[in-house]
């Protein structure tokens, strides 16, 4: 039922690179990684994705995924993609949830929920983005927060399909600041969230939850994050956008 615990680092270009920019920066990721056991995503902007698919194709353990779809399969959306589009090119992964669509296009819990049964139901696992603005943790507000984001989000799917979903923390205060969360702060919150999973759906689908820190991980502190014992990975913004930085961190495991 539940997916076995996969390590991955996935990378989020946002609205980086032009076309061909974005084709060097695969291929030369390509070229740079060595055999991994971990899942290496990368997450370029939409036009790019057919022509990185032919650069990394085949490859095992790096694949691709968007940063964003609708809800609908198709229709007049004007400006939008949808999921089966994505599968059409060779996706495997949809972000959901990123702190910026939330912050910069009104997007909660109510949307992502459908955006993410989307997703499932046309075979893109969800990397479902959640995590607290600073004022949230000074008030010490942020398990409550991070909760009701999982739960009005994810909390409506079967065991059987949340199994396919894997959860990335990222504190809204961490992410393109340069501020990382501390290992600890990283190693509780994800604690935090296994253990909501675990209340809700059981401890097998729990144990098998990829849970991904994201908010300026950088060769440096990548290790020291990957070392805790819920720390399954990283979403990684910044740092992606460097063949070498990106692949030091996938190689932190
Ligand atoms: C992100 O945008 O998902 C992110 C974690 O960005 P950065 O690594 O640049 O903080």
């Amino acid at each position: 039922m539940s997916q076995e615990r996969l390590k991955i680092v996935a990378g989020n270009w946002k609205m980086h690179k032009t076309y061909q920019e974005g084709r060097d920066l695969a291929a030369s990721i390509v070229e740079k990684l060595t055999p991994t056991q971990t899942m290496v995503v990368l997450c370029p902007p939409f036009i790019h994705l057919k022509g990185i698919s032919t650069i990394i194709n085949d490859i095992t353990h790096l694949e691709l995924g968007a940063q964003n779809c609708h809800f609908a399969e198709q229709g007049a959306y004007t400006g939008e993609v949808s999921a089966p589009m994505l599968r059409s090119v060779g996706c495997r992964w949809v972000i959901l949830g990123h702190s910026e669509r939330r912050e910069y296009f009104g997007e909660d819990e109510a949307l992502l929920a459908k955006k993410v049964d989307a997703a499932l139901a046309h075979e893109l696992r969800p990397i479902f983005c959640c995590g607290e603005k600073l004022e949230v943790r000074e008030a010490g507000k942020h398990v409550e927060l991070v909760q009701q984001q999982l739960q009005g989000a994810l909390f409506h799917l079967s065991a059987e399909q949340f199994g396919r979903v894997v959860i990335a923390y990222e504190p809204v205060w961490a992410i393109g600041t340069g501020q990382t969360a501390t290992p600890g702060q990283a190693q509780e919150m994800h604690a935090a969230i296994r253990q909501m999973v675990a209340d809700k759906y059981g401890s097998e689908v729990a144990d098998g939850l990829s849970i991904l820190y994201g908010g300026s991980v950088k060769p440096a502190n990548a290790k020291e994050l990957f070392a805790r014992p819920d720390v399954d990975g990283g979403l990684i913004g910044g740092a992606s956008l460097k063949a070498d930085d990106f692949v030091a961190i996938v190689n932190a495991f």
